[in-house]
């Protein structure tokens, strides 16, 4: 431990990421990434932007994309927030939002990035644990004494969702703190809840670029809520790093949220390939979970987990192992969705074990 370091540092247990090896060209599963390219639109809008404009700051209120956010979800832009990946979003709503005192509550298997900003800012986890088939059940939380709520829809690493009735009931039960949904994955056949934002002042929904729309590189993410809520968030932003996005990333972002039609496409792709991807998975013994995502989670009744990812590893297949050490999902894969040839190769690099 350095002897600069404060006690604050010491506590920490930081994030672990989904491994990025480079020592060679892996199919990479791991870490829910699209398989296809970005919206060609979206290319030539960064191309622009590297040739003609790099000497000049970005706009530091992001509007162009705010607008187009706004648009895409019939809000006014100033409904809409954006950050450097959602993960900055999610940081700073914490920061903002959470750090009451009392604990958050959030499912005992979800994104464990939660963990970690509860701990950066001293924020005590409620944790709740989800049923028996995985999943989040709403009665558990009503009424809670809570500095906040999240629910991330559908959830990670399980990849199951959750109806916008429970949501709903869980927005009604807890009117007096925010309830953030991180809808990371909701483009891959999820309910969102960003109709809900009207009607309730304490919901933030959160989204990423990421996934849905193959853009994990450049980072951006956003939140979508009230505008009390977004102006909070301003604040903080403000009061941090007033340029979060970049000029290039910005532009990338703004014209690929303008391209819906690309969007609905690469979804359409990506659910379809999963849904035979559980069926082949299936074929080869696993038990899958029902999956809304671009990743399946799947378990196999004879085979251990890590011996899966460690051999599919060697043969050049990288998926998300969590470590044997973890409760109920300790034997667990989660698998993201990459193209048909992709799969083919994991099914058949599976059909060798
Ligand atoms: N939320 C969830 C549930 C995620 O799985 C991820 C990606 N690991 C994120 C948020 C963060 O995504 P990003 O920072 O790339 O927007």
């Amino acid at each position: 431990m350095s002897r600069f370091w404060t006690d604050k540092i010491a506590s920490l247990d930081p994030y672990v990421p989904g491994e990025q090896p480079q020592d060679k060209k892996y199919i990479k599963l791991n870490t829910n990434e699209s398989p296809y390219s970005p919206s060609s639109k979206a290319l030539e809008a960064m191309a622009f932007e590297v040739s003609e404009r790099l000497r000049l700051y970005p706009d530091p209120n992001c509007a162009t994309l705010k607008n187009a956010l706004a648009k895409n979800y019939q809000l006014d832009a100033n409904q809409v927030f954006v950050g450097n990946g959602s993960d900055e979003v999610l940081a700073l709503a914490f920061m903002g939002y959470f750090a009451g005192g009392k604990p958050l509550a959030f499912a005992d298997i979800t994104y464990s990035f939660y963990k970690v900003y509860a701990g950066l800012y001293s924020i005590e986890p409620k944790l709740i644990p989800l049923n028996d088939d995985f999943d989040i059940i709403p009665a558990d939380y009503e009424n809670l004494d809570v500095s906040g709520v999240v629910i991330t829809n559908p959830n990670a690493p399980t990849g199951k969702a959750l109806p916008l009735a429970d949501i709903e009931a869980i927005l009604k039960s807890n009117p007096d703190v925010v309830v953030l949904v991180d809808e990371a994955y909701v483009d891959f056949g999820a309910q969102s809840a960003v109709s809900l934002i009207n009607q309730y002042p304490n919901l933030l929904v959160v989204q990423t670029l990421s996934k849905s729309r193959a853009l994990a590189g450049i980072r951006v993410g956003y939140a979508l809520g009230h505008t009390d809520l977004i102006e909070g968030l301003e604040r903080l932003k403000n009061s941090f790093n007033s340029y979060p996005i970049d000029r290039v990333a910005l532009a990338g972002a703004t014209a690929a949220v303008e391209d819906e039609a690309y969007l609905k496409e690469i979804c359409e792709k990506t659910i379809a390939t999963r849904e035979k991807s559980f069926k082949d998975l299936e074929a080869l013994g696993f038990n899958i979970i029902p999956s809304a995502t671009n990743f399946v989670f799947a378990t196999h009744p004879d085979k251990d987990a890590e011996q899966i990812y460690l051999n599919l590893k060697e043969q050049g297949i990288l998926v998300r192992f969590f470590g044997s050490n973890k409760p109920r999902i300790g034997n667990y894969l989660r698998i993201t969705i990459g193209t048909d040839e992709e799969m083919a190769a994991l099914t058949a690099a599976l059909k060798t074990l």
